[in-house]
């Protein structure tokens, strides 16, 4: 072997799930598939050309339909993703598009498919949500499948694969994903996805190693190459020198050990020294993420952003499928609460089917509550599925965007009329539930007196909050080093919040990004907050800090911050007061949050 061959390379992407492994490249060939234009198709042959497409998407059809019944125990919860395939397969600017084409154009089926999905794929990408830009991969995986029937180039065989290896791949579809064995697949890199990606999601729910969004790997690495992957960093090593692997061997002896460690506590209740109690709840975006939060350790879900169950696909979700996902998340976390915040669509969350193209700025534009309130149909639906799930255990329910105190009056009384028309309907249902909403706005803020009267409790949205009041739009890189939660008007506004929550003896929570950091934790204590809710894998990190701290010296630091001038003053005390438990909590550890990662990229 040449120098140049075994010399070490050092690749950076996306750590997508965290944890260090070391093993041998196993190249996925998913590309390559060589696609031949014929065009001026004889009329007669026109016809063969529809049919051998109509049996390629019955074959990749039959396909899905059995990867689906023989997935493993991990992938079941993931199946909801190969059936938006499913239906993927037939959508009418898919399916009908390419049968066009191929008429119009007197073009053979391979060229037809691939016009149709580039076009599909650049409008996708086209969108500004990055979660929903990504969803752009979903039509090029089902493409995928019925090229390769079409052209009989085969699929890719990841069950097959029996000798202990990390896969490398260009892409990796749900449906690759779903036949990972964990007994021989240590971890996986990919070129294209982000931390939004469903691949994504999937590595972290079978806590494996994941770096997605190397761009060049396939073209770097090699079958048998020995390569080390950190899912935390987004490291991947390439022909590790003897002084690298030491050194990863190391920091994944040291991961387990700390992973192990913090885990045994997360099952107890976050107590401080001094005997205060703090609920530490887990956000999710997906129904299958609760068993994350359960694994962690979470005394429920504070956050159930449920507008990603509108993302994925291209029609909205019926009251009965609603019902369902509600159903099973509540049963799960039972008798533990779940806090099902109402759809917050549009914004940074745009749905092909929401969109107002001529928003100028979305931001401010119809999101959220406004969005729901304007819709009620939409909104109706899905209050209906909450108070029928609500009868199977622990139920709140929560508007995002609440802006005026006549929002939540509107609100709640379709909150009402759901509830009375389910009851004439002698539907089983629950209303006896409590109602919250976000504080995200700063006009919130300002009459958080007023809005306490009509509400059982505050849940405080900080990424929002920060963006809505530092004027920052928290998508835009070139403003992102202004973005800040020690920003002094932002700590003082928790403090408003607080004061009122207490004054009127509501509950107060927080569930941005700002309550998983454990950083901030001392401020969040003095605060009185009564919940904080975050990525499930943040849980046993802000567990033990709690558990290290006595809220009544974060009561007096608190005193001092609130006279600061400047975020990195209020960082500053933090740091000489806390900043060496911190790293004694984290153990040098990075913890990888999706939310954390998705804001930051966002
Ligand atoms: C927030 O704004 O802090 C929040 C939790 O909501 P989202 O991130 O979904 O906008
Ligand atoms: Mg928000």
């Amino acid at each position: 072997m040449s120098d140049t061959q075994t010399r070490e390379i050092i690749l950076q992407g996306i750590g997508a799930a965290p944890g260090i492994c070391v093993g041998k490249a196993y190249l996925v060939d998913k590309e390559g598939v060589n696609v031949v234009r014929r065009y001026a198709v004889p009329e007669d042959l026109l016809q063969n050309e529809k049919n051998r497409f109509r049996t390629a998407v019955k074959k990749a059809r039959e396909e899905l339909i059995k990867i689906i019944s023989e997935s493993s125990k991990e992938f079941q919860e993931h199946t909801n993703i190969l059936e938006t395939h499913l239906i993927l397969l037939k959508d009418k600017m898919l399916y009908d598009k390419i049968i066009e084409n191929i008429e119009q154009d007197k073009i053979n089926a391979e060229w037809a498919l691939k016009k149709v999905v580039s076009n599909l794929q650049s409008v996708f990408k086209n969108m500004s949500d990055p979660y929903f830009r990504e969803r752009a991969s979903d039509i090029v995986h089902v493409a995928d499948r019925i090229m390769r029937n079409l052209t009989g180039a085969g699929t890719v065989d990841i069950k097959g694969i029996t000798k202990r290896v990390i896969l490398v791949a260009a892409d990796l579809s749900p449906a690759d994903t779903s036949q990972i064995q964990l007994e021989n697949i240590m971890g996986f890199i990919t070129d294209r996805g982000g931390i939004t990606s469903h691949t994504g999601i999937i590595a972290r729910t079978l806590e494996i190693p994941a770096v997605l969004g190397l761009e060049h790997s396939t073209h770097v690495i090699r079958n048998d190459d020995i390569i080390v992957v950190d899912g935390s960093s987004g490291e991947v090593i390439v022909h590790p020198s003897e002084e690298t692997l030491v050194k990863f061997v190391k920091r994944r002896l040291k991961y387990e050990a700390f992973r192990a460690a913090i885990l045994k506590g997360s099952h107890f209740p976050a107590k401080t020294i001094d005997g205060v109690t703090v609920s530490i709840m887990g956000n999710i975006e997906l129904p299958e993420e609760v068993v994350s939060v359960r694994d962690n350790g979470g005394d429920g879900i504070g956050l159930y952003r449920t507008e990603f169950q509108y993302m994925s696909r291209l029609v909205f979700p019926n009251e009965s499928e609603l019902f369902d996902k509600y159903r099973d998340v509540i049963e799960v976390m039972s008798p533990k609460p779940v806090t099902i915040r109402t759809l917050d669509i549009n914004g940074d969350k745009a749905i092909s089917d929401s969109r107002h193209d001529d928003e100028e700025n979305p931001a401010l534009g119809l999101r959220g509550i406004r969005y729901c309130l304007k819709k009620p149909d939409i909104f109706k639906t899905q209050l209906r599925a909450i108070l029928r799930a609500a009868a199977f255990g622990n139920v709140r329910v929560m508007f995002p965007m609440i802006c005026c105190f006549g929002e939540i009056l509107a609100a709640k009384q379709m909150f009402r009329e759901a509830a009375g028309a389910l009851e004439k309907e002698g539907a089983r249902l629950n209303r006896e539930i409590e109602i919250g909403i976000m504080i995200e706005v700063p006009s919130a803020v300002v009459i958080a007196d007023l809005m306490a009267e009509e509400v059982d409790f505050f849940s405080i949205g900080t990424n929002d909050l920060i963006q809505y009041s530092l004027a920052i739009d928290r998508g835009n890189k070139y403003t992102s080093h202004l973005y800040h939660p020690l920003h002094p008007a932002i700590i003082r506004m928790l403090k408003q919040v607080s004061d009122v929550a207490k004054e009127k003896k509501i509950k107060l929570f927080m569930c941005g990004e700002m309550a998983g950091d454990p950083f901030n934790l001392p401020i969040l204590l003095a605060l009185g907050i009564d919940e904080l809710s975050m990525n499930p894998q943040s849980i046993p990190v802000i567990k033990r800090m709690i558990r290290s701290l006595k809220a009544a010296d974060t009561e007096m630091l608190l005193k001092e911050i609130l006279k600061q001038k400047t975020s990195s003053d209020i960082m500053e005390l933090l740091n000489n007061a806390y900043g060496d438990l911190v790293s004694e909590v984290m153990n040098g550890q990075m913890a990888v949050s999706s939310a954390n990662q998705r804001a930051i990229q966002s």
